[in-house]
């Protein structure tokens, strides 16, 4: 080897170090100390240990963790005591959501987690209903296992669904007297459309518009600019004889 030439003194250095197996050794040791750290953090935290050395937190553990037994007692119902309020991710309509271990594993609706931990498996078909008719809650004793006519019929029964077609679902809406975030549908707050007589809320609107101006500065900004040189090009414009 020449001893003199300093760039294939480079090359044979970085010849021996990738020479053959190196790499894998040096990658399986690391893989090694990764696994042994987190057993020991696993021992720590009291965590188990998941397929590729990660800490895994047991679901049980997860769900208990999200749980808050003070809820409210159902007025309905107050010989059932109180509800489990469930205080992580809820869907639109209030139900809770409880993530799966895994890649992929997809999410679990929590009161049907609830009821799985509780009474085993819910079969193919049925839905886990609330007697307490709070979705968020995740009480087993608050549960029951129903079909889907059976879900139907118990929100019926509670009001839930317009049975009686349009006119009752129009005279629900027109008897109401304040806008969905509360504020009194008075002469001055509303708006009327003088062929639908549908009502909207003008203080909700104000409010929109604001949020909508915040969110859009550098929007408006282009707007307002592009309006002025368009006002400007029409006042320096020759008229057309
Ligand atoms: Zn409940
Ligand atoms: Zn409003």
């Amino acid at each position: 080897m020449p001893r003199a030439d300093p760039e294939a003194r480079r090359q044979y250095a970085a010849a021996y170090r990738n020479r053959e197996g190196v790499k894998e050794r040096k990658r399986e040791n690391a893989r090694a100390l990764r696994r042994k750290r987190a057993a020991e953090r696993a021992k720590q935290t009291g965590k188990t240990l998941g397929k590729n050395g990660y800490c895994l937190i047991p679901i049980e553990k997860r769900f208990w963790e999200k749980v808050n037994k003070d809820g409210p007692i159902p007025s309905h119902r107050p010989e059932l005591g109180p509800c489990w309020l469930w205080m992580a991710c809820r869907t639109p309509s209030g139900y809770g959501q409880l993530g799966l271990p895994g890649k992929d594993a997809g999410i679990v609706i929590a009161s049907r987690f609830s009821w799985e931990l509780h009474n085993g498996p819910i079969p193919d078909g049925l839905f886990a209903c609330h007697k307490c008719d709070n979705p968020p809650c995740v009480n087993p004793a608050h549960l029951f296992l129903g079909d889907h006519e059976d879900n139907a019929r118990d929100a019926a029964a509670k009001g839930r669904i317009f049975r009686d077609g349009l006119a009752v679902r129009w005279n629900y809406f027109r008897n109401k007297k304040e806008c969905p975030r509360g504020h009194p549908y008075t002469t001055e707050s509303t708006y009327t459309n003088p062929t639908t007589g549908k009502r909207d809320c003008l203080i909700c609107k104000r409010i929109a518009k604001k949020k909508w101006d915040q969110a859009h500065v550098e929007h408006r900004r282009q707007y307002r600019n592009a309006a002025y040189h368009r006002n400007k090009a029409k006042k320096t414009q020759q008229p057309v004889s």
